[in-house]
């Protein structure tokens, strides 16, 4: 890159730079640090734009002058188109480039307010430049932005719109299964779609009590689980070959009764699956009975509800939702859990059910909850936890 006139300029900025970085006393006002970093982002957009204008990208076989700025000076095109579009509008908007210069309103706010003008397209006229640099002087950045879409919408609905529909293209969402079964989910979502599952995972996803100790994270992973699993139980999805989507586990006898040496349950027929997992499917499945011989299958019985209709429904009035202490979880968010496995002869009556929630029907089977009955009363019980000691090092005292 060829360095024309006002190279001595910017050499004396490179030493008075070099001589600040080397300054003694650390802490300055970043504020007015703030002012002079976006001041020559300023004067780098407009430096940017004088460069396109002269095609110097062109002199490099690029089509665009956004990818050569990109590409030379280590920035993402997008944030080098960003500064072209700054330093082409703000050759006809001299008050905020004057503004921006001196301090009074930032580079974003800037940034903000060119790409509105540009996006107006042929009703630029409409942007009135001293009303709007007005408001970037004391409006918060989130305000002025606010401000910007809606000036953008009123003013250029049609573009609006056309810019909308370009960032709908982009939603996508993969799910792909890992080797060990754990499902990566990675995507995009449109703001009306994205906003819709944050709003409702978010209730899903709060603190359950004080045994919940999972990290937020956790809990929002959690809240997808029990979200599906709740639209599965209602049965209201759309049918797929005749049938309602569900999740299929295959066991044997011997792995339900949990004898020693029964195969593991497989998962949607590939993955092997925990006991404590399958006895907390089986709480509440339907089951249907195959026949094998020699791996044939002879004979396919009705499929079956392990808890009847009439039982479910008496369950929900006894208890109203997840009886766990302090839960919330109304009737449609909790499953019936046996306190006799069903599996292990456990009957499906009243006496043998309670109602607990996702996250707490998890806790009693994986996490080794016990829950006791007493009249009409339940008690739940935390799990003995064996706590590691170790020593922290020589003349300290044992860790709990
Ligand atoms: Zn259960
Ligand atoms: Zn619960």
């Amino acid at each position: 890159m060829t360095v024309g006139c006002g190279g001595g300029d910017l050499e004396e900025l490179e030493l008075a730079v070099r001589k600040f970085q080397a300054r003694s006393e650390r802490r300055v006002d970043f504020k007015r640090l703030r002012v002079v970093v976006d001041a020559l982002e300023g004067e780098f957009a407009v430096e940017a734009r004088e460069s396109q204008k002269a095609g110097e990208h062109l002199v490099g076989g690029h089509v665009g002058a956004a990818t050569w700025i990109g590409l030379t000076c280590g920035m993402s095109q997008t944030s080098a188109g960003d500064r072209l579009c700054v330093g082409e509008q703000l050759e006809e908007l001299p008050k905020i480039a004057a503004a921006l210069g001196s301090g009074e309103i930032s580079y974003q706010s800037t940034s903000l307010l060119c790409h509105l003008r540009r996006k107006l397209e042929d009703k630029k006229d409409l942007f009135d430049e001293e009303d709007m640099l007005d408001k970037a002087r004391w409006c918060t950045f989130k305000e002025l932005n606010d401000l910007c879409r809606t000036a953008w919408h009123v003013c250029n609905p049609d573009g609006f719109f056309n810019e909308g529909e370009a960032d709908f293209s982009r939603r996508r969402l993969h799910i792909s299964r890992l080797a060990d079964g754990m499902h990566v989910i990675d995507g995009v979502l449109d703001p009306v779609s994205g906003s819709a599952l944050k709003k409702a995972l978010e209730p899903l996803a709060k603190k359950q009590g004080p045994e919940d100790d999972r990290k937020p994270s956790q809990r929002m992973a959690d809240a997808i689980g029990e979200f599906v699993n709740h639209g599965l139980d209602q049965g209201t999805l759309p049918r797929r070959n005749g049938v309602r989507p569900h999740v299929t586990v295959t066991t044997t006898l011997e792995g339900l009764k949990n004898e020693l040496g029964a195969p593991p349950a497989d998962f949607e027929l590939s993955l092997p699956l925990s006991t404590r997992t399958l006895e907390r499917v089986s709480c509440d499945c339907t089951m249907t009975r195959v026949l094998l011989a020699d791996s044939m299958v002879i004979d396919v019985g009705r499929a079956t509800r392990v808890i009847s209709g009439p039982t479910r429904t008496a369950l929900g009035k006894r208890d109203g939702g997840c009886r766990w202490p302090g839960c919330d979880r109304r009737v449609s968010w909790s499953t019936p859990h046996h306190f006799v496995a069903w599996a292990r002869g456990g009957p499906t009556t009243l006496d043998n059910l309670v109602l607990l929630c996702y996250f707490h029907h998890r806790l009693v089977h994986e996490g080794g909850w016990q829950v006791i009955k007493k009249g009409r009363e339940f008690r739940f019980v935390p799990p003995e936890r064996v706590v590691m000691r170790r020593a922290r090092g020589p003349g300290l005292r044992w860790a709990a």
